[in-house]
């Protein structure tokens, strides 16, 4: 059975792991970095960005995953997650792990939209996916060894799902739907 940690430093993480254990996976709460060492994947979840990784850094996270992440491990980042998981924001702060080649932009549908869902076309996927989008971010570049696998339509046609190798962030927050979709494509990841 695949063993799935996800980073419970803050945020929402505890509805990925009841979406976890619906699709039959073994789940455990990281919370240290020895943690991850017992897991075949893991899931950073939705939050708050900053607040996330000054706790990475506090709990002396950060060289452990970009080491993991740069040796095929995988790891899928929701909303905040994606945010963690950049290498470069349009935002001064947090200081992103610059595990995946993409750019973002933090809250980037602005005060009016601060939260909305949209049907997606998601590749790989048969039929659409309902995302919940909150605060959400979105990807604003891309090199070429990251694949997008979802464009919203919503204000602008940009991308919302991000693929490189063994990596995989989405701007929405599918542990907040009942759609398993998207958390089973992840444990695929996972082998
Ligand atoms: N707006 C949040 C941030 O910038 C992310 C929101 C979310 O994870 N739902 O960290």
């Amino acid at each position: 059975m695949r063993h799935v940690g996800v980073l419970a430093l803050q945020g929402d993480y505890a509805e990925h792991i009841a979406m976890l254990e619906l699709n039959d996976a073994t789940v455990s709460e990281i919370r240290m970095p020895k943690q991850l060492d017992d897991v075949d994947g893991l899931i950073i979840p939705g939050g708050e960005s900053t607040t996330i990784v000054q706790l990475i850094d506090i709990y002396g996270f950060r060289d452990k995953l970009v080491s993991m992440a740069n040796s095929g491990f995988p790891i899928w980042g929701t909303c905040a997650g994606m945010i963690v998981m950049a290498d470069e924001l349009t935002d001064d702060r947090p200081d992103p792990l610059k595990l995946m080649r993409i750019k973002v932009s933090r809250n980037a549908f602005g005060r009016q939209i601060d939260s909305f869902e949209e049907d997606l076309i998601f590749k790989g996927i048969d039929g659409n996916f309902p995302a919940v989008f909150i605060r959400a971010p979105i990807v604003i570049e891309t090199s070429p060894e990251v694949e997008i696998l979802s464009l919203v339509k919503q204000k602008t046609e940009m991308p919302v799902a991000v693929k490189q190798d063994n990596l995989l962030a989405t701007s929405f927050h599918p542990e907040l739907t009942n759609d398993s979709r998207i958390h089973k494509y992840f444990l695929s990841m996972i082998g």
